[in-house]
């Protein structure tokens, strides 16, 4: 019985640390892939499902997202170092100037009230495989 425990207590230590060697590799996994993940190098804008504009992330610029009837409904888009973000807007939340900046591929910013969508996307380039398609 008691050389029996003493076994089984090795084969749990094993398995132990075959889980956490699998944890580490899961996580070395997650971190490579989060951290390496592309960039993208495009926004999209579409108002209400429309394409509004496409951005090129290397360009610094100010974009007025006008939106609504009379155009009363702002949203103002800033793209500075490679990222973009809303940096003020009327509308009631403020969901979307609140949004940290996007830039990694398939990141967006969502201002619901405007119905405005702004979404990191790559441009497909010859010398960019894209694996995850
Ligand atoms: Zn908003």
């Amino acid at each position: 019985m008691k050389e029996r425990n003493g076994i089984s207590k090795v084969h749990l230590r094993n398995d132990v640390v075959m889980i956490i060697l699998l944890l580490v590799l899961a996580g070395a996994g997650a971190l490579y892939l989060f951290a390496f993940r592309g960039s993208g190098d495009t926004v999209n804008v579409t108002v209400d499902g429309e394409l509004y504009g496409v951005y090129a992330l290397s360009e610094p610029r100010v974009e007025e997202i006008r939106t609504g009837e009379d155009g009363s409904r702002l949203n103002r888009l800033v793209i500075r170092d490679g990222k973009a973000y809303v940096e003020s807007a009327s509308c009631p939340d403020g969901i979307c100037a609140a949004h940290r900046p996007v830039f990694r591929r398939g990141e967006s910013i969502v201002c619901l009230p405007h119905r405005v969508v702004i979404t990191v996307v790559t441009e497909q380039r010859a010398d960019s495989p894209d694996i995850v398609a």
